[in-house]
């Protein structure tokens, strides 16, 4: 029974914007992990990053209590501190020397509080979140077209639609449990077409009937090619133009200047003129078409105009908010959605108003706000120069690390060193934000928090404690009340629940008029209907008391005069072009098992093996004219920073094109920030940074020697050039390289230095050592009386003991506490004694099937599908995420 009992309790997914519902036991202390089978979100599955959440629910490296500048505070002190200073400041330079950068990782009523509290009572608009990284282009075309920020579908038409058209998104990894469901719904329908509009072949391609790898920042063009062909071919809905959008004409007179026919479009956008023709044919033929756009349409310097390219070819084929068509915006973040209910973003206010005196007016007269905002406010890379530039002196943080998700990320360190105050709100105590923090305040994580977010669907659910929050840890949403009440805001804060903010919220959306945003009789929900609010889509209404699935279904939309508006949009060029000096394009983005600063997933062992470095792909042309080698080391330079990263060379990426994840930082690598070469361009509309496309070069690096470490403890990264961190189930690995050997090759008080080894625990450790220097071979380990505690593996740049040596076996020894005679012989070999095989790379997360046991099962029984593969090893068969990775083994 869905929420019923004590022994269930149902909450939601804190990752992506998929937004699945998971069950757990009442177990306060080990609570478990599963799908909520009556969520309609994922009807039970979850995807490898959903089902090991249970892993992230620990202690170790939790921020416990309030600190100021490093000292344990109480509460009082903290926030008198924070609210002292801010007055201070406020004080002295006005309102907007102030700001909150905030997260798609709030609950709602988070979110609503900090927006009220900035908008309404400090007085300015610079709050902004980091959702403006993720999906601020989505909503500013939301916003042209329709007169508000509305996804008219949900996630039934995905399995409706006839043809899918993936632009810029890699559904596969990003938003795993909903590409399953699409996936599912096309071996249903065979007649169901999938096209993937994306630079590389990304996993999502597994179901591709046709991939268009278009040129980065192109895709203005080949969406105006779209809509020129669908005129030309007759295969317009005219009579819906006519009645219900305007600016049509115009719309497509400066589309036929941009793509005047498929051969220009196939030269601007680099792609055969022949696929470009069968994607146009396809999209003109069948009416049950959705459009899901994501990052690749999102992060870029025109990506509200690629936004607007897509809806424009919807609405000239009346496809929008129809089942199984319309153009649908996948969000990134488990609750993006939420924020912009609640005016998460500085150019926005609460519940879809916009900066217009009659809004403007309605808010401060529901909040009786006596120091309403007037204008927007600073978005997200504004605010960082400001902080440098000295306009914003203090700055609050909560439930994000710019340091590293920012593009020109070495830029937010500059102005986090330079402002005045910086609080940051977070669960974990080390990230690199935290470290320039002077308050660092601790919030519930997931599992600990109450509320309610809302999917990529409009679909709010709740999430709900599984258990009491760690330490003295508070709920965002409580930690800004008694900042509110600190700043002398008591009665315009009277906040003890949740609940209650919620419903406030609610009611602020019902002064909503010509808005699709509205919560209805939620505003009244009582606290324990709230308790068990059950998954819902807005609007809810009187006359859609179970909220609404489609929007815009009788083609009325929500600007002034209720047509849609077709916005003229012309291809231009990305804001950093390549040069000779920056030859290359550097696209990020996100890997399957890995979320954001890998600040909860990196503390699950099985999702650190499938991808456990940090690493660069490139096209073997490409990387034979750079001197590249598969598994090398290359450094990649930007005009912004620098990274030096492992060397994949795959054709899943374009010649001259480069693609690194987002995710690692200065708590798990030496130097793989990749933020920190991002350009910090943006589009002129939502202010979105352009991380899709950098100009950057990339050289060979060749180092001294290279090794690895396994530690039983948790230690610093050893200061290597390189060096990356993966946590295991009861060790760290860290993988080493570096460019010079120690003073006077004084290797074994090196190696002591690098598995930290302190006089303390020399003194209760057995050392082993094996030096070979002829070879530069160097091999340690220390045993003390937990068993195995270190062992290092030191050899030249190319040493086979090294890259050859079993870490799967080296990692199950940390499982004894006592070592074997025949392991304590093998172990500075790096070879397991004979009967321990080694699985290889992790490819199944789910069930931790390795690349190693799934080749060798292939050749052995003969298998010729990921069917075949599934029966045998079960690899493949919970989430699905790895299929096309099981493909490419078995091709
Ligand atoms: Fe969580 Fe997204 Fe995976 Fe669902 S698909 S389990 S919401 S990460």
């Amino acid at each position: 029974m869905h929420n019923s009992a004590n022994v269930t309790q149902t909450t939601t997914c804190p990752y992506c914007g998929v937004g699945c519902g998971i069950s757990s036991n009442a177990d306060s202390t080990a609570p478990s992990v599963n799908g909520d089978t009556e969520h309609p979100s994922n009807f039970g599955k979850l995807c490898s990053k959903g089902s090991t959440l249970g892993h992230t629910l620990i202690q170790e490296g939790r921020l416990l209590h309030p600190q100021i500048k490093g000292l344990r505070a109480s509460w009082d002190q903290a926030i008198g501190h924070v609210a002292k200073e801010f007055k201070r400041i406020i004080e002295q330079h006005g309102p907007n020397a102030v700001a909150f950068y905030v997260s798609g990782q709030l609950l709602t009523e988070d979110y609503y509080v900090a927006n009220k509290l900035m908008k309404g009572f400090i007085g300015s608009a610079n709050i902004d979140t980091n959702s403006r990284l993720c999906m601020s282009s989505a909503v500013a075309a939301y916003k042209r077209a329709f007169g508000e920020d509305c996804v008219p579908a949900n996630y039934e038409d995905l399995e409706l639609a006839e043809l899918m058209v993936f632009a810029g998104s890699n559904a596969a990894w990003c938003h795993p449990i909903l590409f399953q469901r699409i996936k599912a719904a096309k071996s249903a329908n065979p007649n169901k077409k999938t096209v993937v509009i994306d630079p590389r072949k990304t996993a999502t391609c597994e179901i591709a009937d046709l991939h268009l790898p278009i040129k980065p920042g192109t895709d203005v063009t080949l969406f105006n090619g779209l809509l020129c062909y669908l005129a030309d071919q007759q295969q317009l809905d005219t009579s819906y133009i006519e009645a219900h959008c305007e600016n049509f004409e115009h719309t497509l007179e400066a589309a036929r200047q941009d793509a005047p026919n498929i051969r220009s479009v196939a030269e601007q956008c680099d792609l055969n003129a022949e696929d470009v023709e069968t994607f146009y044919q396809w999209f003109s033929e069948i009416n049950k078409t959705v459009t899901c756009f994501s990052q690749g349409i999102n992060q870029s310097s025109q990506g509200t105009d690629k936004g607007n390219a897509i809806i424009n070819c919807h609405l000239a084929t009346g496809r929008v908010g129809k089942p199984g068509a319309s153009p649908f915006s996948l969000t990134g973040q488990p609750n993006a959605m939420g924020g912009r209910e609640v005016g998460g973003l500085a150019n926005q206010l609460a519940a879809h108003k916009e900066f217009n005196p009659t809004d403007i007016n309605t808010v401060a007269t529901f909040w009786q706000a006596p120091n309403m905002a007037q204008t927007e406010g600073l978005k997200a890379v504004e605010l960082f120069n400001a902080i440098e530039e000295g306009q914003v002196k203090a700055i609050w943080i909560m439930g994000t690390n710019p340091v590293v998700s920012m593009p020109n990320a070495n830029q937010i360190k500059r102005a986090l060193q330079k402002a005045e105050l910086v609080v940051v709100s977070d669960c974990i105590e080390k990230t690199d934000t935290s470290a320039f923090a002077h308050v660092l305040l601790p919030a519930t994580g997931w599992g600990e928090k109450s509320g309610t977010v809302t999917n990529s669907e409009r679909r709010i659910s709740r999430q709900k404690h599984l258990m009491p929050p760690s330490g003295e840890a508070l709920s965002d949403w409580r930690i800004l009340t008694k900042f509110a009440h600190a700043m002398g805001w008591e009665s315009q804060f009277p906040y003890t629940k949740a609940a209650q903010v919620f419903r406030e919220h609610a009611a602020l959306s019902n002064t909503n008029t010509r808005q699709q945003f509205k919560l209805g009789d939620l505003d009244s929900i009582s606290d324990d209907d709230y308790k068990a609010l059950p998954p819902i889509q807005w609007p809810v209404s009187e006359y859609a008391k179970s909220g609404t699935q489609r929007l815009y279904t009788n083609g009325q939309f929500s600007t002034p005069n209720g047509k849609a508006r077709f916005v003229s949009v012309t291809g231009q060029a990305v804001a950093n072009p390549t040069s000779p000096a920056w030859p290359l394009a550097l696209n990020s983005g996100r890997i399957r098992d890995q979320w954001h600063t890998m600040t909860r997933t990196a503390l699950a062992p099985q999702l650190n093996a499938h991808k456990p470095e940090p690493f660069v792909e490139i096209h073997p042309q490409t990387a034979q004219q750079f001197g590249l080698i598969d598994s090398g080391y290359a450094t990649v330079t930007s005009p912004w920073g620098s990274a030096t990263l492992k060397v994949a060379i795959t054709d899943n990426v374009r010649p001259n094109d480069l693609f690194v994840p987002m995710h690692w930082n200065d708590q798990w690598a030496s130097g793989a920030r990749i933020g920190a070469l991002v350009n910090p361009a943006t589009d002129p509309v939502s202010g979105q940074p352009e991380s899709k496309h950098t100009p950057c070069k990339i050289a060979p690096w060749q180092p001294k020697w290279i090794g690895f470490l396994f530690s039983r403890d948790n230690l610093t990264i050893p200061q290597c050039q390189y060096a990356s961190k993966i946590q295991g189930a009861q060790f760290y690995r860290y993988e080493l390289a570096h460019s010079q050997a120690p003073e006077n090759q004084d290797w074994a008080s090196y190696a002591k230095n690098l598995a930290q080894i302190t006089s303390d625990t020399e003194t209760t450790t057995e050392l082993i050592t094996y030096e070979d220097p002829k070879q530069e071979s160097f091999r340690y380990a220390w045993i003390d009386e937990r068993g195995l505690s270190r062992c290092l593996y030191i050899g030249k740049a190319d040493a086979a003991s090294v890259q050859g040596a079993d870490r799967g076996w080296l990692a199950s020894l940390f499982e004894k506490n006592q070592l074997e005679a025949i392991e304590r012989k093998a172990l500075l070999s790096g070879r397991s004694p004979a009967g321990v095989e080694d699985c290889g790379r992790i490819v199944c997360a789910c069930f931790g099937v390795g690349e190693k046991t799934i080749t060798k099962a292939i050749e052995e029984h003969n298998l010729t599908s990921a069917a075949d593969v599934g029966k045998h090893l079960k690899a493949g068969t919970n989430c699905g995420s790895c299929v096309s990775e099981i493909k490419e083994l078995l091709a």
